[in-house]
């Protein structure tokens, strides 16, 4: 095995990328037919220090000494190249994984725990009805989502300015189920070390069953997830009484959780990390929503350099013996030496790592760290900034526009409008107006809705139609109202209010109800020139 690292000297070329043994510590390009022997030697005689060797892709990845310049993940030719971590269990590793299975509990448990007189979280949309903590919002009141959503981001824009990628480490899905993704990996494969070896071993048929055991069990926690996620849009009950009558009885439902498996066994086999890099929004605004007083997971290089073995050197060194365990710990790979990187997920892995090192060499800990970039200098940290100000203004701007947006919801949504046609019609001596009223009761038990007239109403008017209706619990009632007046009492345009109340004494709805009519003198003076005429 190789000094530094956990991979067979023999069994890596330097040019094919991951299996590099680190040990040239990218001081130049091999070629495909470098053997280990005669790269290590080429590097030894490279007179350039590390700080002025070109950082290219294949080197980053043929030493396995990644770089600012390159992204791990992705080797040669944008060929995949798939970390191997080792585990590096310390007090942050148990902490992430009480709060992992804490945030898994509360995933599954939120469509099953009843809020009022549905789920937590029950998004129906079948119905269209979607219950969020005992409200019930629907497709009318989607408007309200923009607050919600605008709140809730620069809600994360705060918490990412203040503590940078505490969100990505610690509480995202997506993170979440990875943990448990590579603890299956673990079981299945061993850690780190002897899943390189074994990737770097020709291919026999007990590795393809340990893979194909592997990729089974993932597509089955992939399954797991997919049906969770249905309960959230189908309600607890429902999902299971699909389950128990079989794919035929709900086939959409089917293949919605099917094509989700599949998009999850393949984030979970493969993609993996490379979602935060290439395709989540939140990872690519990381750089412009965090400055040098972010709290960032960094290595203390004042502290750690220069990097070596004490018993090798000759004069004094830093504290960092380069023993690479923090790049091994690496789920994406990334060495934290070389600063805040884009793949850097804050998971705080690398921690763990070096402090069981320097527990190990009786030297302190913490030289990874969760600090700011000033304070990994050595300067203060200033935790009131302007932008942070920015962020929590435009928050409680969002939280108070949504908490007014939402105060405005009632139990039912009315729905007056004028019918269309002639928007009047005198008939009979008396002056017609047509409206269509919908009454939709947001509650599930059914209510007595009431209908009356507030303003300057004119002698003689009636509303015909309906004065009060019951509307079922989640019903829905449509109805022609007609309001009359007596031509004899009409002056001009009236400017009435609808009121609906519920049974509860709640006013549901204040809607204008306007009344028109013909304009008198113009009645008048048609009426004169009839009369002029015969
Ligand atoms: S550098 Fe450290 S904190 Fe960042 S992803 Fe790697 S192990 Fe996690
Ligand atoms: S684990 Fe610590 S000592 Fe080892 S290479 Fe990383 S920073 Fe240096």
């Amino acid at each position: 095995m190789c000094d530094s690292h956990n991979v067979p000297k023999e069994a890596t070329p330097c040019a094919s990328g991951e299996r590099c043994c680190g040990a040239c510590k990218g001081k130049s390009v091999p070629t495909q037919t470098t053997t280990h022997e005669e790269t290590v030697a080429a590097h030894s005689t490279d007179p350039r220090p590390d700080s002025v060797v070109p950082p290219t892709h294949l080197e980053a990845n043929c030493t396995g000494t990644p770089n600012l310049d390159t992204v791990t993940t992705f080797g040669a030719g944008g060929r995949r190249v798939m970390p191997q971590p080792t585990l590096a269990s310390g007090p942050f590793y148990r902490a992430r994984s009480l709060v992992g299975i804490l945030l898994i509990a509360l995933y599954l448990a939120l469509p099953w725990i009843p809020v009022g007189h549905a789920p937590a979280i029950f998004l129906d949309l079948a119905t269209r009805r979607f219950h969020l903590f005992g409200l019930t919002f629907l497709t009318q009141d989607l408007w309200l989502a923009f607050f919600v959503v605008s709140g809730l981001g620069f809600g994360l824009f705060a918490l990412t300015a203040l503590w940078g990628r505490i969100w990505c480490g610690w509480a995202c899905p997506l993170t979440v189920f990875l943990d448990i993704v590579r603890r299956i990996e673990r079981w299945i494969e061993g850690d780190g070390p002897e899943r390189k070896r074994r990737a770097a071993e020709p291919a026999t048929p007990q590795t393809l069953l340990r893979n194909l055991f592997k990729h089974s069990v993932l597509a089955l926690f992939a399954t797991l997830v997919a049906h969770g996620l249905l309960a959230y849009f189908v309600s607890v009950p429902e999902l299971l009484r699909m389950m128990a009558k079989g794919p035929s009885a709900a086939p959409r439902a089917f293949a919605l959780v099917a094509v989700t498996t599949g998009v999850l066994w393949f984030c979970f086999a493969w993609f993996r990390e490379q979602f935060c890099i290439v395709l989540c929004p939140y990872g690519r605004l990381q750089s412009v929503l965090t400055d040098e007083h972010t709290l960032v997971i960094g290595y203390d290089s004042q502290r750690g350099e220069p990097r070596g073995k004490a018993s090798k050197a000759a004069s004094p060194i830093g504290d960092c013996v380069d023993c690479q365990k923090c790049v091994h710990a690496c789920p994406t790979g990334i060495d934290i030496r070389h600063g805040l990187q884009l793949e850097c997920i804050g998971c705080a892995a690398c921690i763990d790592a070096c402090n069981g090192v320097m527990e190990k060499l009786h030297r302190p800990k913490n030289l990874i760290r969760y600090d700011s970039l000033t304070g990994l200098k050595g300067q203060p940290r200033r935790l009131w900034r302007p932008r942070l100000t920015l962020y929590v203004l435009l928050l409680l701007l969002g939280a108070t526009a949504a908490s007014i947006a939402v105060s405005t919801l009632r139990s039912a949504n009315v729905s007056f409008t004028r019918m269309t046609g002639s928007p009047y019609f005198v008939e009979q001596g008396n002056l017609r107006n047509q409206f269509l009223l919908r009454i939709l009761n947001k509650r599930p038990d059914p209510s007595v809705f009431t209908l009356s007239v507030e303003g300057d109403v004119p002698p003689g008017f009636a509303l015909q139609g309906v004065s009060h209706e019951e509307v079922q619990g989640w019903g829905e009632i449509q109805h022609t109202l007609i309001s009359t007046v007596p031509l004899s009492a009409w002056e001009h345009e009236r400017r009435l209010t609808l009121v609906v109340t519920s049974s509860k004494g709640e006013i549901v709805a204040r809607k204008p109800l306007t009344i028109l009519g013909p304009n008198l003198s113009a009645l008048n003076s048609l009426e004169q020139n009839a009369i002029e005429t015969k």
